[in-house]
């Protein structure tokens, strides 16, 4: 499929998941370009649009909370940090994601 339909249709199909869980496409435009590409890339090579920033394992079961929109399997931490963490989508109430910086789970705390 042409890349830059794929990418659409990713944005398409991801605002309906995400918009009910409080999130946003990233209002900068050259970051949401450069990972929905990478993920047409990953989607090409292994059939699902993996997250461009974290590492797949070859597990599947942890392999597939990383497919992207996996705000669902890492809600807390990304709540916390109010993007998630390519930086691809950040909190409705976000207008400045470069504020956000990336924060390590294990500097969550625990609620
Ligand atoms: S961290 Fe963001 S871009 Fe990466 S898979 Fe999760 S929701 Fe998608």
């Amino acid at each position: 499929m042409n890349v830059e339909a794929r990418k659409r249709a990713l944005v398409h199909f991801y605002t309906k998941v995400v918009t009910p869980l409080g999130y946003k496409f990233t209002p900068d435009e050259e970051l949401k370009d450069f990972l929905l590409e990478q993920e047409v890339g990953l989607e090409q090579k292994h059939g699902v649009p993996f997250c461009p920033c974290q590492p797949i394992t070859g597990e599947r079961a942890h392999d597939m909370t990383l497919v992207c929109p996996c705000i669902p399997f890492h809600r807390a931490h990304y709540d916390y940090m109010k993007r998630c963490w390519c930086g691809l989508f950040v909190r409705q109430d976000v207008t400045d994601p470069d504020s956000l910086p990336q924060i390590p789970l294990s500097e969550v705390p625990r609620g």
